[in-house]
Parts: C-alpha cells; sequence; structure tokens
C-alpha cells in the first residue's frame, strides 16, 4: 500500500479514500438534521395496468433536497441511513408522508389508488415494523389495503423467523407486500413460496435487455409465469422505451413503470398526471 502506481500515498492511508471517509461522515451528519429541518421530500412514479392503460398507484421514492449538495439520490443517502439506524425515523416519515399523500388524492378522485413504500431489512430488525405500519395507518386515516410495501430479498435472506412473523402481521393488517428487484439476488422459488408476498417487481436489467435477444424474453416470460403460477401481480420496472412496453404487453405483465410512461414525480405533478393520465400511454396503446 505504501508504493501505489501513482507515488502519492503515505503509508497507510490513501487521500481518496480519506476524502471518500470525510465525504460520508459529513453525510451523517447532515442527514441526521435533514430530518428535523424537513429537507426530505418523496417523488412519485406511476404505476400502470398494462390493460388499461390506467394509472393504479404510485410508488413513494425519497429525495434529500440538501442545502449545499442540492438533490441528492436515495442510492447516495439510504445506505448511510441503514448503517446508522436512521432509516427507523427516516422510514417512519416516509410511510407517514406517502399515505398522507394518498388520503389526499384518494378523496380527490374516485379510484381508490394504491401507494407503495419502500421499506429496508433494517426495518424489521429495529422494533416492531408492523406496531409502527399499524400506528403510522391510524394516525393517518389511509386503508390498509391500498398501502403496498417494498422489500427486496434481503428481508427473506436474513433473521428468517422473526421477520417471516412480521410479515404475517402485515399481512393480517390487510397490507400488500412487494417482492422488490427479482431477480437480482438469490432469488428462489423456495422463498417466493414460503413467504406471503403478493407483487413479483421483475427488476430493470431484465427489461433493459428487452426488444434484441429472444432468450432475454424467455427469461422474463419465465419469471412472468413463476409469480402467475403462485398467485402474484407481476411489476415491470425500468421500461424506458416502446419496445419493451410492446413485450412486456405481449407477455401479459400485469403493471408496469419506467420513464418511458413518466419519471418519479414531485406530489403536485403526479397529482396532474392523475387528473390527466399520461399522453405516452394514448400513443403506445
Ligand atoms: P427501487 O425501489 O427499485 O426503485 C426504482 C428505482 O428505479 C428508482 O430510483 C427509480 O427512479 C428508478 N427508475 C424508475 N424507472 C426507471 C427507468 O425507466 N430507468 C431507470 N434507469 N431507472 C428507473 P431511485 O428513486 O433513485 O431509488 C433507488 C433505490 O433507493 C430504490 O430502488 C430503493 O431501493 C431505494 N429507495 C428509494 N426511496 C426509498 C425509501 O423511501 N426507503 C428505502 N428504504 N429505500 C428507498
Ligand atoms: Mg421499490
Ligand atoms: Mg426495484
Ligand atoms: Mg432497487
Amino acid at each position: 500500500r505504501a508504493k501505489s502506481a501513482g507515488g502519492d500515498c503515505v503509508a497507510g492511508y490513501d487521500p481518496a479514500m480519506l476524502a471518500g471517509l470525510v465525504e460520508r461522515l459529513e453525510l451523517e451528519a447532515d442527514l441526521r438534521v435533514a430530518l428535523t429541518r424537513d429537507e426530505l421530500v418523496l417523488h412519485y412514479q406511476p404505476t400502470v395496468d398494462l390493460r388499461t392503460s390506467g394509472i393504479v398507484g404510485f410508488e413513494a421514492l425519497v429525495r434529500w433536497q440538501h442545502p449545499v449538495r442540492g438533490m441528492v439520490s436515495p442510492l447516495d443517502f439510504i445506505g448511510i441511513a441503514e448503517a446508522t439506524g436512521l432509516i427507523v425515523p427516516l422510514g417512519r416519515w416516509v410511510l407517514t408522508e406517502a399515505c398522507r399523500q394518498a388520503v389526499a388524492w384518494g378523496a380527490a378522485g374516485e379510484r381508490p389508488l394504491k401507494m407503495a413504500v419502500n421499506v429496508s431489512v433494517r426495518q424489521f430488525e429495529h422494533g416492531d415494523l408492523s406496531a409502527m405500519v399499524a400506528e403510522v395507518l391510524a394516525e393517518t386515516g389511509m386503508p390498509a389495503e391500498r398501502l403496498c410495501l417494498e422489500m427486496t430479498e434481503s428481508v427473506l435472506l436474513t433473521d428468517t423467523d422473526e421477520n417471516l412473523t412480521q410479515l404475517h402481521r402485515l399481512k393480517a393488517l390487510g397490507v400488500t407486500l412487494a417482492m422488490d428487484d427479482f431477480g437480482t439476488g438469490y432469488s428462489s422459488l423456495a422463498y417466493l413460496r414460503r413467504y406471503p408476498m403478493d407483487i413479483l417487481k421483475i427488476d430493470r436489467s431484465f427489461v433493459d435487455r428487452l426488444g434484441g435477444d429472444r432468450e432475454d424474453e424467455a427469461l422474463v416470460r419465465t419469471i412472468v409465469r413463476l409469480g402467475r403460477s403462485l398467485g402474484m401481480t407481476t411489476v415491470a420496472e425500468g421500461i424506458e422505451d416502446a419496445v419493451q412496453l410492446g413485450v412486456l404487453r405481449d407477455l401479459q405483465v400485469d403493471l408496469a413503470q419506467g420513464f418511458y410512461l413518466s419519471r418519479p414525480l414531485p406530489a403536485a405533478e403526479a397529482g396532474r398526471v392523475l387528473d390527466e393520465g399520461l399522453t405516452k400511454l394514448a400513443l403506445a396503446s
């Protein structure tokens, strides 16, 4: 380590590593106050029914409006929030805000819109997740049936028995459960059968490859069949063009999200899209 190729490393430390550490510590300190200073904001990405082309719900995605750095992506702070335990208050804030918004939209329209919220495996480890969710539902007046919680396979891989208990309690509340980013981890049929998941979200990486290769199409078809055979609703994530949309329609995927349909939008814009529908879809169908 003392003799790196560049020769600018002093034994024991590397300036780039140190800069990374300082950045991380700064972000961590800032994140602690972000929650109390109203710096977090939710954007909402529509979920579209591929048969009717109608919006059936939204996924809430958190952003951080940092006073100096500008808009920070969740990819750059969720990991820090998880490592520090800040994910617990942050997760509660996200859930509360998303439910409030869903209730507000629900009252405006006739359709009972679904709201999907991402939960981290760490939220299962800190305290009683299902009790927290029940409290937020009561506080906001959100019907449990309209809430969907999205989680990755890590929830199914760690602390299995306790997490399974939590999942059953969430189901008992009436909440919908979605397996996010399916296909990226150790995805197996065994997990899907064992856990009470309602929705299978096909990871963007599979959708990305649609349009050229028949083998990629066969892979997505297999995942769709798997989901359907288990009685799950299928969702395709990350649709970026009309070709992908067409293939997924042909494969009879139930629901879709992606930049081609709509980017995640600030609440006011999402509300507008809800009233007006998505123009892209009108063209594509
Ligand atoms: P995710 O839950 O799988 O969310 C989908 C991500 O893909 C979002 O990124 C969304 O903006 C992006 N996306 C949607 N359509 C497209 C597309 O067509 N093309 C491409 N390239 N990307 C697309 P985002 O908002 O940056 O969030 C990244 C991840 O951060 C999320 O992945 C989720 O794992 C996590 N995250 C976001 N908000 C929360 C939150 O409130 N709580 C927790 N625990 N995690 C969150
Ligand atoms: Mg998600
Ligand atoms: Mg995902
Ligand atoms: Mg993800």
